[in-house]
């Protein structure tokens, strides 16, 4: 087995496991092992403190007070929305809508402006590789407004087809949403490509960001991206809050998705008229004491180095296939040569839900199932897979454990 230390030139993985109280546990007797890191990934000793120091020291409602709390929590509030606007490089810190995290920001989309600008017969394409969140919002409102959702299908190796992409393009389309990463397979998708692609037929687009964000630079204006949607609980910082990031020309012509206070300037019974951007799109107490510590997850992730972050996990992904494609009866879903830090993959004659159950009786942490992916699973004729994914304070030697876990428990099953 290898060492458990330093794998990566640039980073100390010793180091930054020790930001984790979680990861020094056992489970069922044994050292965890947390490969579920695609789910949500865990959080640094600098997150919890930041929840923590909001309720013990800062706690107030944000923007109407004037009392020195209300304005601390504030400050506070707004310097995570700073902090997000580099993160992506977006234009504008107003373009940077707090919502409950990805599935909120699509639906939000979906509801505004698919409200707004949809029409009988427009078409949204996703795609095959998408999760339910970036399915469903989309099904609801075509529905409404007489649209049709079609799909972007999968190629064999994981990667979307961008020839058929082409083909399906047409004055139809009036959007594309389609994920910068897959949570169930790892594919990275060429969303630069697409944008253009898309931009070109005279669509919009969205893109989910929910697994790309711990991962992958993100820059919205690069990129240029009509919509970009991420969750905090998967960049190591809190659940229940993310963003939608949107165009200034986009957030302003669209209307509200929510009513109540904090997203108007006058309200009376004959006519409210409604707040500026951001805040126009955020109805009531937002959840405060999150999305500042959100803002210490971004710290971590700046502090470390997305570029640093990436090529350990590459590593890590590397090492872990080659280790999979020698066990005999394992079959990795998806082998893209853009990959995320994500493995997906079946045993011949072994149900997922057994081999996870296994592998947790082992201490090693890891998701069955179809991932919210079920279109993609009937796309390779499966029910579901079991998948490892990685962050960046995982190590090779527990990737020697997950495998040899996997070893064993195929011998015992089979
Ligand atoms: N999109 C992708 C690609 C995801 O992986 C997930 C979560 O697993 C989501 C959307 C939904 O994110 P959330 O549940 O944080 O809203």
């Amino acid at each position: 087995m290898s060492d458990t230390s330093v794998v990566s030139n640039t980073l100390d993985i010793e180091a930054i496991r020790s930001q984790f109280p979680i990861l020094h546990q056992k489970v069922n007797g044994k050292q965890l092992v947390y490969l579920d890191n695609a789910a949500t990934n865990q959080k640094p000793q600098s997150v919890i403190n930041a929840l923590e120091h909001h309720y013990a020291a800062d706690n107030a409602n944000i923007h109407r007070g004037i009392h020195t709390l209300a304005e601390r929590s504030t400050t506070a509030f707004e310097d995570t929305r700073k902090a997000v606007q580099a993160f992506i490089n977006s234009n504008e810190v107003e373009e940077i809508i707090f919502t409950k995290g990805t599935t909120e920001s699509i639906n939000l989309v979906a509801s505004s402006w698919g409200r707004k600008y949809l029409n009988e017969g427009d078409e949204i394409i996703v795609s095959g590789l998408e999760h339910h969140s970036n399915i469903v919002p989309w099904q609801l409102i075509a529905e409404e407004k007489g649209a049709r959702v079609r799909a972007i299908p999968v190629l064999d190796n994981g990667d979307l087809d961008i020839a058929e992409f082409s083909n399906m393009l047409s004055n139809k389309t009036k959007l594309v949403a389609v994920n910068h990463a897959s949570n169930s397979l790892g594919t990275i998708n060429p969303v630069h490509e697409i944008i253009k692609m898309s931009h070109e037929a005279g669509a919009k687009v969205l893109i989910d960001g929910a697994q790309a964000s711990s991962h992958l630079t993100i820059d919205v204006q690069a990129l240029d991206a009509d919509f970009y949607a991420l969750s905090a609980h998967k960049m190591y910082g809190p659940t229940g809050v993310g963003i939608l990031y949107g165009k200034r020309s986009l957030l302003e012509k669209m209307p509200p998705y929510q009513g109540g206070g904090e997203m108007i300037k006058d309200v009376s019974f004959d006519k409210t008229t409604f707040n500026d951007i951001p805040y126009k799109f955020e109805a009531g107490t937002p959840n405060i004491a999150d999305v500042v510590a959100f803002k210490a997850a971004i710290d971590f992730i700046n502090d470390l180095g997305k570029e640093n972050i990436a090529a350990y996990e590459e590593e890590l992904l590397s090492y872990a296939t080659a280790q999979l494609n020698e066990i005999e009866g394992v079959r990795i879903i998806g082998q893209a040569q853009n990959k995320v830090s994500v493995i997906s993959f079946v045993v011949d004659g072994i149900h997922h839900f057994d081999l996870g159950m296994w592998m947790d009786a082992k201490g090693v942490a890891v998701r069955t199932g179809h991932h919210c992916t079920q279109p993609l699973m009937d796309r390779f004729s499966i029910e579901g897979t079991t998948r490892a994914s990685f962050s960046v304070y995982n190590t090779i030697a527990e990737i020697d454990i997950f495998v040899e876990a996997l070893k064993d428990i195929i011998k015992k099953l089979k």
